[in-house]
């Protein structure tokens, strides 16, 4: 069963906590009980069995076959190579890749999974309707969801994302998109203003309605729903199977691990997968410019009402992380009047902890940050000690782990989630590598090249020719006109 973070509802069941995403009146739905799974029940089986371990007793209302046929995702081809989630050995640590899916961002090991829980979800609770997913997405979500749910029966998504906001390998990305049920709108204006512009669209009723003649629900795919959360505790399984078999941990012991954090979704599923009984000893939290989380950890004062940056790791610009009041709830040992509190409070702008909280979260989590300047730095020494290419999100993960080894000098063995291929941001990685001031490449597509012939790896398949492939004329609006666009779209 599922209950929320705010107290205000419990007792549901997953396809209920999949279907609605987040609690109606505010608050994020958690497992009411976490399991646990011994890792050494996993060894020998492949990424898709894992994961239909990891998944089973989140999931009681679906049946094994159905199960089993989702998590085929992984082994069906959709990921490229034998393993959908390497481990690198670089140096003395891990590199858990985990960009091998379609859309070369890390997003994809949720996202190919999310539609058929949804679907089965829907099935389920018995809603005879087709589904219409809206996608807020500064860069990597909109495409990785685009390429989920393209093509699915009784679904259909629109991607908003703000004019001129993401990158333009980001944009070829999504306006090139096969299938007939898939949208992409650009809207005029910032990622926030298109982002509250789309939360607006959730809470008009009479769209709802009119819709809803139609036959149509909306849904959302952002990482507050727990069918994105659930797929990614199963990598960290996976990671500890990798480095047991590839002799870096002796079996039982612990490994620490590093994640670039934004919304806080991946961090919070190496914490769920702690709970579960994974051996993970420190959890290490990365984040750029935008350091909301380190300051948070060090005062127990969360302040999101500050500057914003725009930096080359985009996917962390984020100043309310949004996963981060689930792991508030399990820190304050589930005290749902608290979480209430401390959220009512943010809509002022910040809330603080109390001591015996904070205490527990700093004895759990690691914070660290990196500036852009660092993480450029960190792009191109990783390359020559190792002749391993971080992408920028993963370099501040990177540039913060180093920083833990300096201040603890902890000799545990340690994991880096890497969350992107380094070609979806090739020109600021050539920037880092080549540490040019004037460019040499004319444009992102020569960039990817660039990239390529300077270290000898390959473009992946997802980002090839993306230049040359056809482009739908994508729509384009302001804010206040995403209502009456998605009307003349749909009814
Ligand atoms: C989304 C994203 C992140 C942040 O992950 P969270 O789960 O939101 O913390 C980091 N790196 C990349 C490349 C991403 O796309």
């Amino acid at each position: 069963m599922y209950e929320s973070t705010r107290g205000n509802l419990s007792g549901q069941k997953a396809s209920q906590a999949i279907t609605l995403g987040m609690v109606p009146n505010g608050g994020l739905f958690v497992p009411s009980t976490i399991p646990t799974l011994n890792w050494q029940d996993l060894q020998g089986l492949t990424y898709r069995d894992v994961a239909q371990h990891v998944m089973t007793p989140y999931l009681p209302e679906f049946s094994q076959d159905v199960l089993s046929d989702i998590v085929n995702v992984y082994a069906d081809g959709t990921f490229d190579g034998l393993n959908p989630a390497p481990l690198i050995s670089v140096g003395k640590f891990g590199v858990l890749e985990l960009w091998h899916g379609p859309t070369a961002a890390f997003k994809d090991m949720a996202l190919q999974v999310l539609p058929d829980l949804l679907k089965v979800s829907l099935n389920h609770l018995n809603f005879d309707t087709d589904v219409l997913i809206l996608v807020a997405t500064s860069g990597d979500t909109g495409k990785a969801a685009l390429e989920g749910f393209k093509d699915r029966d009784g679904m259909h998504i629109v991607v908003f994302y703000p004019e001129g906001g993401v990158s333009a390998v980001q944009e070829r990305q999504m306006s090139t998109t096969e299938g007939m049920n898939t949208h992409v709108v650009a809207v005029k204006g910032n990622f926030d203003q298109c982002q509250a512009a789309v939360k607006r669209i959730f809470a008009m009723d009479t769209l709802k309605a009119q819709l809803q003649e139609k036959h149509l629900i909306f849904s959302s795919a952002n990482s507050i729903n727990w069918g994105r959360l659930l797929p990614q505790i199963v990598y960290y399984y996976w990671a500890y199977l990798q480095a047991v078999e590839q002799g870096k941990v002796t079996p039982g012991s612990k490994m620490n691990v590093v994640v670039p954090t934004g919304n806080f979704g991946n961090l919070l599923a190496a914490y769920y997968a702690k709970r579960m009984g994974l051996p993970i000893d420190r959890l290490i939290s990365a984040s750029n410019k935008n350091n909301v989380l380190v300051d948070f950890f060090s005062t127990g004062v969360y302040q999101s009402q500050r500057a914003f940056f725009q930096t080359i790791s985009p996917s962390m610009d984020i100043l309310v992380s949004s996963n981060f009041e689930r792991f508030l709830y399990e820190m304050s040992g589930r005290n749902s009047e608290r979480v209430q509190a401390w959220y009512d409070s943010l809509n002022q702008g910040t809330f603080t902890v109390d001591p015996v909280t904070l205490k527990l979260c700093q004895d759990t989590v690691f914070a660290g940050w990196a500036n852009e300047e660092e993480t450029l730095e960190t792009i191109s020494r990783s390359y020559k000690a190792y002749q391993y290419v971080f992408d920028p999100h993963t370099a501040v993960a990177m540039k913060v782990y180093e920083d833990y080894l300096s201040t603890t000098n902890d000799q545990t063995y340690t994991v880096i989630a890497s969350t992107a291929s380094p070609f979806k941001f090739a020109s600021d990685v050539l920037k880092g590598l080549e540490g040019k001031k004037d460019k040499s490449w004319k444009d992102e597509w020569e960039a990817l090249d660039e990239l390529s012939k300077l270290t000898g790896w390959q473009i992946p398949l997802g980002l090839q020719g993306l230049d040359q492939k056809p482009a739908k004329t994508g729509n384009a609006c302001e804010p206040q006109g995403i209502a009456e666009l998605l009307q003349r779209m749909f009814l």
